[in-house]
């Protein structure tokens, strides 16, 4: 996959060298540019935002540097993700749709954001997708695609070392996933639950769906309220 993120701070993305998604660029999986916006800009100020129309508190960035670094970067086949408040809830099933992109394009917005025909025009040209992290309102846009980045890249055949972890997570079900454990089996006087050192991998498949179901229940009702009734069975069903 190919990444272009634009930026007013490319020193956010730093953490794009660690870890997994490190080695994924390191593997030639993924491909990451970071541009910073004011590469774009022609003033001796390099200003990317200027005070908003109708007034009121705040500024807004700019169309100009966005329009050139737009036409940069996302090439043909590109996707823009614009991370904004306003956008619609970035979730599991949105990141599995991301990771199906081959060219993803960035737009991290600061200020009051970014001045809305330079989506309006993108979306002329491309697929965009506005897409928040949220109900709350950060900074700027940086966290955000630092954050859809991971959800989408762990995503990508090849980058989990066992690709076995995706099956059965949270948010991939339907269901949050059960709690987990590892040695030693006591620990400051909490033992690791019986069944999961039995070695009965039937009753332990079972032990972790009724766990699954029991969390979701108390945690997110609203999610078990949406799995469909086929995806439960007669024991589910009985809980
Ligand atoms: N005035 C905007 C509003 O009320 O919708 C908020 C602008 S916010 C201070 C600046 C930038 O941070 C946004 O353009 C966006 O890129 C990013 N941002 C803030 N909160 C976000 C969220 N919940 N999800 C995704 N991006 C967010």
């Amino acid at each position: 996959m190919k990444v272009d993120i634009v930026t007013i701070f490319p020193e956010y993305f730093a953490p794009l060298d660690l870890s997994l998604i490190g080695r994924a660029r390191t593997s030639g999986l993924l491909d990451v540019a970071v541009h910073d916006l004011r590469n774009w800009t022609h003033d001796v100020h390099r200003t990317v935002d200027d005070t908003p129309y109708g007034g009121g508190a705040g500024m807004v960035m700019r169309p100009e540097p966005w329009g050139e670094g737009l036409d940069a970067v996302a090439t043909p086949g590109a996707r823009l993700v614009v991370p904004t408040p306003a956008g619609s809830p970035f979730t599991q099933a949105a990141a599995q749709e991301l990771a199906e992109a081959e060219h993803l394009v960035f737009a991290c917005g600061r200020y009051e954001g970014i001045d809305q025909r330079v989506i309006d025009e993108a979306a002329t040209r491309m697929p965009v997708t506005e897409v928040s992290l949220g109900d709350y309102v950060l900074f700027g846009g940086e966290v955000a695609v630092l954050v859809i980045l991971e959800a989408v890249v762990r995503l990508l055949p090849g980058v989990l070392g066992n690709a076995d972890s995706l099956l059965e997570e949270s948010h991939t079900g339907g269901l949050l996933e059960a709690p987990v454990y590892t040695k030693p089996s006591t620990w400051r006087g909490h033992e690791v639950p019986e069944i999961l050192r039995s070695g009965d991998h039937g009753r332990i498949a079972r032990w972790r769906r009724d766990q699954a179901l029991l969390r979701t229940a108390v945690r997110r009702p609203d999610l078990l309220a949406a799995v469909p009734p086929e995806k439960l069975d007669k024991r589910d069903v009985a809980l």
